[in-house]
Order: C-alpha cells, then sequence, then structure tokens
C-alpha cells in the first residue's frame, strides 16, 4: 500500500471496492475520495472535495493539540497503522473508521500525499461502546448495593472494587490494588476457579457458583459468585465483572435443617438434637442465646435445651406454671402466640423472674410457642439477648424454622414414647408387661453368665382377687390392682424390674442379690402388700402369695425361671394365703423329662422325625398366594405332638438350634424345589432362623449352596429373625447378615413390636419385611391400644419402604381391621394353619381353583 495507487490500477480498482480510500494533501485538504468513502461520510456527489480532514472529526478532537501532532507525524513522513478513529458524517452523526493513513512521497523526498484506507467499524465500535457502558452501570449499580463487586483484569489482578467489596472482606482499596482475588481471598475465585469456566465466559456466558471466602481477619463467609465476562472486539475475554453476595445466613440455615433432620433419622435423643439445634442458632445469629421447654402433662415448662445458659439458671426454670404472667415463655406458651419482652427490667411479665435473669446480662426475650400438628402448644423456643433489638426478617425466618424444627423432633419423640408405652407397658397399672419383662430379664440374665451373682424372680400373686373382684365389681377391682402395683413399685429401687403380666400376678425380678437380701425383700413386700386397703367404703385386708425362683440354680433363662417361680407360688398357696416358698427340683418332673427329652430332640434333628408345615400368607385384597412360612413340628413317638414352642427352647438349651437352623433350610429348599419342578407356583419360602445361626460365619455360603442345590433364586427365601439378632448384631453377625441379603435373600423381622428396642436398625440394616406379631392381632377388635400399635407399625413400615404381613389374623373383623390400615398381607387360621406338604398342595388347588374357574 506504499506504492503510489495512480501505478498499479488493478491493485487501486479492487481496493476502491471494498475499502474507503481518499487522498488528502499534506495541508489537510480531501483531493480524492472512492464511493466508499462518500458514503461512509454521508455524501454521494463532490461536495465531499476540498473540505478538510480535520472537519470530518469531532470539534473538541479537531481543535486539540492531540490532532495537531496526529497531523503533522503524517506530514513528517510517518504512517499509521491500525487507528480506531471517530468521525462525523455529513448529518453531524457519528461514525467508526478503522484506518491506515500512508505519507505518500514525491521525487525529493517529500511528503505530497496522505492517502488514508479504512474500514466501517462502526456497528462493532457500537457494540463494544454498549458493553463498556453496561459494564459501567454495573459498576455503578454496585457501589449502591451490599454485593461485592469487583472488576478482574485480563492479567487477572483486580482492576475496581465497589464498596460493598471493601465492607463484606475488610480490605481498604490501597491493599487491593494491583493484587489477585486469589491473594486476597484465599479462594478459587483465581485463575484455578475461572479455567474450568474459561469457555462458557470466552462465549459470553455467564458463570455462577457458591464458595467459602475468607475475609481480612480472617473472616468466613459463604459466598455466592458470579461472573460476568466482557469481550474486547476480537472476542477474547478482556475482563470479568464479578458480583459476591453474602449467602451465609442462608446457607448455614439449610446446614442447621439438614443436621438436625438427620440426627432425628438417627434417632438421637431429643435432647441433643435440640441441643444441637440452638449451638448452629447461636452461629448463626452470634447475638442471640437460645432456649427450647417443653411443656409437661401438668402444664409445666421443663427446660430440654439451652446449651449456652448456665445448668444453675436454667435449672431455676423447672416446673414453670405458664400463665398469662409467666415470663415470655410461660405467657408465649399460655397465649399460643410469640412474646416479644424489649425490656425485661420493666416488662410487668416479667415480675417474678427478672431477678434470676437481669444478673446474667439479658435484656431482652423473644419467645415462640411450638404448636403441634393440630396446634396444641407443646413447648416454647426463645431467644435472649443483651441488647433489645427485635428480630428482624432473617431472624423471624430462623425463628419460624427452628419452630418448625423442634415441631417435628417433639412429634417424633411423642410417637415414639406411645409406641413405647403401648407396646410394653401395661395399660392398668403402668408398669412393664410381660414383654418387656422377659426382653429386659434375659438382658440382665446374659451379664450375669459366668458371674457368680444370682438372680432372683418372685412371682407375686394377689390372694383372693378374684371373690373381691367379682363381689365388689371390677372398677374396685382395678383401684385394687393400681393400689398394689404402687406398694410393689414403691418397694423395690427403681434398678429392679417390676410387671404385671397379667390379671392379679406381678412379677419382681431382683438382680445380683444374696440370700440375705432376697428374704428380707420377700418379708417386707409381703408386710406392705398385706396393710389394710380402704376402697369403695370398705376396708379391705389384702395379702399375696410369692413364690421364688432362682439363677442360676433354677433356670438359665427368664422363661424356665418364670414357669419354676409360678409352680413354686402354686405350691406355697396349698399352705394357705401370704406365704412364699421357693421353687426346689422335686417341684415337678420337668428338670427330668428334659433331660430325655433333650436326647430325643438330638436323634430327631438327625434321623430327621421332624418335620415342616406350610402356613400360606395372603394377599388382603384378593387372597392369592404371597409366600409360605415354613413351621418345624416334632411327632414323637411316645408323647406325641411337640409343639414349637417347647422344643425350640429346649433346642436352644442344648446347643441344637444352629443344627436344626441348618435343617430347616435344607428341607424348606428341598421342598420348594420339589414343588417347582413340578409346576406348582409358591412365589416363596420363610424360615425361621434362631439368633445362633447367625454366629456361625459359614450361613452364608451354606444357603448359597443350598439354593443353589435345588435351583432356587435367592428372592424365593426369606429368613425370619427376631429384633434381638438385629438389635445386638455384634460386627461378625452384622457382617453375616449382610451376606446373606447381599445373596439376594430377603430379610424378615419376625415378631415384630414386641422387642423392647429402638427402631434405627431398621434403618442400617437391609430389612425388607415386618410381620406384625400376632398379640396385636389379637387384641386388635377390641383394645384401642393394639389397633393404635398396629397403626403406627404399619406408619413405620410404609416410610422406610417396608412389606408389611400380620400374623395371627383368625377373624374377618380383624382382617377388615388390618386392610383399612394398610396392611396388604396377612397370615393365620382365617386362611388356613400350617398345613403338611400335601394338604397344603390341596389347600393351593383349592384356592387358585376357586380364583381362576377351571
Ligand atoms: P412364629 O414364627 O411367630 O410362627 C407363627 C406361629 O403362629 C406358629 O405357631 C403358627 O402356627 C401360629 N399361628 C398361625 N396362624 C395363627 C392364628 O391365626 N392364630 C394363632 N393363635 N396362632 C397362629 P407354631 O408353629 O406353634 O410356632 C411357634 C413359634 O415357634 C414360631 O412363632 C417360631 O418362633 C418358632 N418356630 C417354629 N418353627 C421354627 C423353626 O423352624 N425354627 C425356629 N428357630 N423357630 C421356629
Ligand atoms: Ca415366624
Ligand atoms: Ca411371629
Amino acid at each position: 500500500m506504499s506504492a503510489q495507487p495512480s501505478n498499479m490500477p488493478e491493485l487501486t480498482e479492487a481496493l476502491s471496492r471494498t475499502l474507503a480510500v481518499a487522498e488528502f494533501s499534506p495541508d489537510g485538504i480531501l483531493v480524492a475520495a472512492n464511493g466508499n468513502y462518500r458514503t461512509l461520510l454521508g455524501y454521494e456527489d463532490d461536495a465531499i472535495l476540498g473540505r478538510t480532514h480535520r472537519s470530518f472529526c469531532d470539534p473538541s478532537y479537531a481543535a486539540s493539540n492531540a490532532y495537531t501532532e496526529f497531523w503533522q507525524s503524517l506530514v513528517n513522513g510517518h504512517p499509521l497503522i491500525g487507528a480506531i478513529c471517530e468521525r462525523q458524517r455529513r448529518d453531524g452523526s457519528p461514525c467508526w473508521l478503522g484506518a491506515t493513513f500512508t505519507p505518500i512521497f514525491d521525487s525529493q523526498q517529500r511528503v505530497h500525499r496522505i492517502v488514508k484506507v479504512a474500514l466501517d467499524i462502526t456497528e462493532r465500535q457500537q457494540q463494544w461502546l454498549s458493553q463498556n457502558e453496561h459494564a459501567r452501570q454495573l459498576a455503578l449499580a454496585a457501589d449502591t448495593t451490599d454485593s461485592g463487586v469487583v472488576i478482574v483484569d485480563n492479567d487477572g489482578s483486580i482492576h475496581y472494587v465497589n464498596a460493598g467489596f471493601i465492607r463484606m472482606f475488610g480490605w481498604g482499596p490501597d491493599e487491593i490494588a494491583g493484587r489477585t482475588p486469589a491473594a486476597l481471598l484465599g479462594s478459587r475465585l483465581s485463575e484455578a476457579f475461572i479455567q474450568p469456566f474459561r469457555a462458557e465466559l470466552m462465549a459470553g456466558t455467564t458463570v455462577r457458583r457458591e464458595e467459602i471466602l475468607t475475609g481480612k481477619n480472617g473472616q468466613r463467609s459463604w459466598v455466592n459468585v458470579v461472573v460476568n465476562p466482557i469481550l474486547d472486539l476480537d472476542g477474547n475475554l478482556s475482563k470479568t465483572i464479578s458480583v459476591l453476595t453474602d449467602i451465609t445466613h442462608v446457607k448455614m440455615y439449610e446446614v442447621l435443617q439438614q443436621r438436625a433432620l438427620e440426627a432425628m433419622a438417627r434417632e438421637e435423643p431429643l435432647q441433643q438434637v435440640l441441643n444441637m439445634v440452638c449451638l448452629e442458632i447461636e452461629r448463626i445469629l452470634p447475638d442471640v442465646t437460645a432456649s427450647i421447654q417443653m411443656l409437661d402433662d401438668q402444664g409445666h415448662l421443663q427446660p430440654l435445651a439451652s446449651p449456652s445458659l448456665p445448668p444453675e439458671y436454667w435449672q431455676l426454670f423447672e416446673n414453670c406454671k405458664i400463665g398469662p404472667e409467666a415470663g415470655s415463655c410461660g405467657t408465649a406458651a399460655y397465649r399460643g402466640e410469640p412474646v416479644w419482652t424489649p425490656d425485661i427490667a420493666t416488662d410487668p411479665l416479667w415480675d417474678e423472674w427478672r431477678h434470676m435473669v437481669l444478673p446474667m446480662g439479658y435484656t431482652a426475650c423473644w419467645s415462640t410457642p411450638i404448636l403441634s400438628s393440630d396446634r396444641q402448644v407443646m413447648g416454647t423456643f426463645a431467644f435472649y439477648y443483651r441488647k433489645a433489638v427485635e428480630p428482624d426478617s432473617f431472624q423471624q425466618q430462623v425463628i419460624t424454622a427452628c419452630v418448625h424444627l423442634c415441631m417435628v423432633a417433639f412429634e417424633r419423640e411423642r410417637a415414639r414414647q406411645r409406641i413405647q408405652q403401648l407396646a410394653f407397658y401395661d395399660s392398668l397399672t403402668g408398669l412393664p408387661n410381660r414383654r418387656m419383662l422377659l426382653e429386659r430379664a434375659n438382658h440382665e440374665i446374659t451379664t450375669l453368665i459366668g458371674k457368680s451373682y444370682q438372680l432372683a424372680v418372685l412371682f407375686i400373686d394377689l390372694d383372693r382377687f378374684k371373690q373381691i373382684n367379682d363381689s365388689m365389681g371390677r372398677a374396685v377391682g382395678d383401684e385394687l390392682l393400681r393400689e398394689m402395683a404402687n406398694r410393689i413399685r414403691t418397694q423395690f429401687p427403681a434398678s429392679d424390674l417390676i410387671s404385671r403380666l397379667s390379671g392379679d400376678e406381678f412379677v419382681a425380678v431382683l438382680p445380683r442379690c444374696s440370700d440375705g437380701i432376697l428374704l428380707a425383700a420377700v418379708t417386707q413386700l409381703q408386710e406392705t402388700l398385706s396393710q389394710p386397703c380402704r376402697l369403695a367404703e370398705t376396708c379391705l385386708m389384702p395379702s399375696a402369695t410369692i413364690g421364688i425362683a432362682v439363677f442360676p440354680a433354677d433356670g438359665r433363662n427368664m422363661e424356665t425361671l418364670l414357669q419354676c417361680a409360678e409352680m413354686a407360688m402354686y405350691q406355697a398357696k396349698t399352705a394357705g394365703r401370704g406365704q412364699y416358698g421357693f421353687f426346689n427340683g422335686q417341684m415337678s418332673l420337668l428338670a427330668q423329662k428334659k433331660i430325655s427329652l433333650e436326647a430325643a430332640l438330638r436323634d430327631a434333628i438327625r434321623t430327621g422325625s421332624l418335620c415342616l408345615h406350610y402356613q400360606p400368607q395372603v394377599s388382603l385384597e384378593d387372597r392369592h398366594l404371597y409366600g409360605v412360612e415354613a413351621l418345624a413340628r416334632w411327632f414323637h413317638p411316645e408323647l406325641g405332638m411337640i409343639p414349637p414352642s417347647q422344643f425350640i427352647p429346649l433346642a436352644e438349651e442344648c446347643g441344637l438350634t444352629a443344627e436344626l437352623g441348618r435343617w430347616v433350610l435344607h428341607e424348606a429348599c428341598r421342598q420348594l424345589g420339589e414343588w417347582q419342578s413340578r409346576g406348582l407356583t409358591v412365589p416363596s419360602v420363610s424360615i425361621n432362623l434362631s439368633p445362633t445361626s447367625f454366629r456361625d460365619p459359614d450361613l452364608p455360603q451354606t444357603i448359597a449352596r443350598t439354593l443353589e442345590d435345588h435351583a432356587l433364586p435367592a428372592e424365593k427365601l426369606t429368613l425370619e429373625v427376631t429384633e434381638g439378632v438385629l438389635l445386638e448384631a455384634n460386627s461378625g453377625v452384622l457382617k453375616t447378615i449382610k451376606e446373606v441379603t447381599a445373596l439376594g435373600v430377603r430379610l424378615s423381622v419376625d415378631d415384630f413390636g414386641t422387642g423392647y428396642s429402638s427402631l434405627s436398625y431398621l434403618r442400617r440394616l437391609p430389612v425388607s419385611e415386618l410381620k406384625l406379631d400376632r398379640s396385636f392381632v389379637a387384641d386388635l377388635a377390641h383394645d384401642k391400644a393394639a389397633s393404635a400399635l398396629s397403626a403406627a407399625i404399619m406408619g413405620i413400615g410404609q416410610s422406610l419402604n417396608l412389606t408389611l404381613i400380620a400374623e395371627g389374623v383368625e377373624t374377618e373383623e380383624q382382617s377388615r381391621i388390618l386392610a383399612e390400615q394398610g396392611y396388604g398381607i396377612a397370615q393365620g387360621y382365617l386362611f388356613s394353619p400350617a398345613l403338611p406338604p400335601k394338604e397344603f398342595e390341596h389347600w393351593i388347588e383349592q384356592v387358585t381353583g376357586s380364583i381362576t374357574p377351571a
């Protein structure tokens, strides 16, 4: 282009078609211009010729030194390449040129023309300008917001920060200049942060992230970072404008909710969950001290969680009655609405309490009642303040959320207590029932095995109770039972186990007791129980007979001990009322019989004189066959049919359970395989395994092999275990359980609801089925507690997505109630008892025959 255009006509021609070309004299007069140049500046005619270069420029620029220097440099022979110039069109509107100015020399090497070749870049330039304007406006807006804004140059250094940034992170403007965001915020907001998103940023896409950033003084905050890319004319990333919003509060609050709900799911104790909630809140809101109280049945508030208040302080609040002027909490609970006390020192609500709380520096209190889902007050949630500031909207939000969390926690606790109460306590006396007694006593016994302690079981039977009940009425009878229960309860330390078995039978278990203590306790008890008792205007003279059995001499499990103690009680009754007696070996032939039975059982397992009966499990909806439970039967040549309730405990006592379990497994699988090969559809078989079976590390392998031998898929086998197995699962047992279920074999919890347990194992272990214990089903139609319990168990099952099977269904009414409660599968005499294989086959034929007409 430095050649003289007139010398190269073709080139001039070609350039002229695409570019704007003009020639100026050294004094700036336009001497020639092609069509493009004229169009660009808005001249269709020759009026353009003779105008000065200066006249195309913005007047202030044209008048400036910069302009004079620019032109002079050209006249001095220096070309100017790639300049971006703003010019004015004929109508005064601006246009932009990307231009090259080339001085042309004459033969004396003097500049005699200046050729300008230009390209119209108005559109591109305007785009760029508007982008810059956008950035400017962003920055302007930014200064007035709380968000931090930071503009980072292409080289990674900070170009600009707004006031919000300075407030947020504490760095002064001088400390920021030239540094990188990473150096200031210890974050990944640097190259490393941007790198993965560079492609997105280059494409002009905004990138969003949540980051934890550190300020000047080490304070950390959770920040929402939005990075906006600014591209230059050539599409390269020239800078980024990032907007940083502090979301620490929101985030912490999310975390709080999540942590509290997780803790509840893990069944952590209520108090622990709520303490954690309080501490988290205090982290989010450093100006408040949180406190949670629970309303008890007597209408008193009880402190439950206030980890930051000293115990001496919140103990003062124990048993606080609620009322119209009972501090912030007592009043909030009374009114059922929040109470705000900005000045404890003067508020009459606090007259009775202020002397306790002012010395601790608290001057204000906000309390909100915690309502149940049916709008009953369950407790209060309070914030104490050292400085009175009415809760702002964020605090309000936290309060609302926490009150809700407390509600969930309280309701869960109530449900848990209710299930516990229904399942394990006698509703008349409030004493533990038989189930709880057996469970706890057996547990106690296991702790005594191998030690030299004894444990005494007292079987207490009231004398003449039936007569009293019949002659004075049931109400008086119940009253007497309650009175006796109280006397027994107060007689023994809380560590002893007291229970009402049924009717007028009570049991006391005295662990670790010597003969001397035992005798003293028994005589003292009889003395207490025979005190006169005024009921219904009558003075009764009650008395009780007590039978005593002792571990380990009389038995090694609670079932046996109870039988012995009962026998001892009957024996004692023969001597008159108000007596007591010890079990002795001659009392029955039981012990004798046991030894010969043991040998026979050993034999039976080995020679195969045991057999399995099969009880169908059916769908309540259409009664189709869901599966079968295999139940062991023992036919003794002399004694006849011995029920499993007798020989299973016997097998346990003489260490035969594992062997029995293996036999049942093989036999059930063999039978199912046979049915399968004959085309009889039995969807699955459940077998009962004792805890001992799970202590056998080879169990998974045995099961896998047995299934294979009979060509059965693992899903066809279900193992029924009692809760005890799952609860006490040590790591070995746990491993076995997991390996077994990993095969695809299903795990079912038998007699569900009777174990004295928490339910947390249901989440931890691969359980797929619960069997509602038949004792609940039996009481379903006439006992509210039983139906509440079966409904509660249904709820548990549904929430954990487990199959529920109701056992022992004998009547249509039970079946209807269960179906209404959502039970899908049932088992019981209503459908069929456990049947020998042949009879079971007939049963199937009948049932399928009746469902699908032949
Ligand atoms: P389970 O596992 O709870 O078995 C259910 C029991 O309820 C069976 O008693 C069954 O015959 C009975 N039953 C079924 N439907 C009804 C009904 O409608 N009403 C009533 N009242 N009872 C019904 P069974 O066969 O006498 O077994 C008693 C217990 O012996 C079983 O209770 C189980 O714990 C144990 N058992 C039975 N077979 C085996 C076995 O092979 N191995 C082990 N370890 N235990 C077994
Ligand atoms: Ca069972
Ligand atoms: Ca059962």
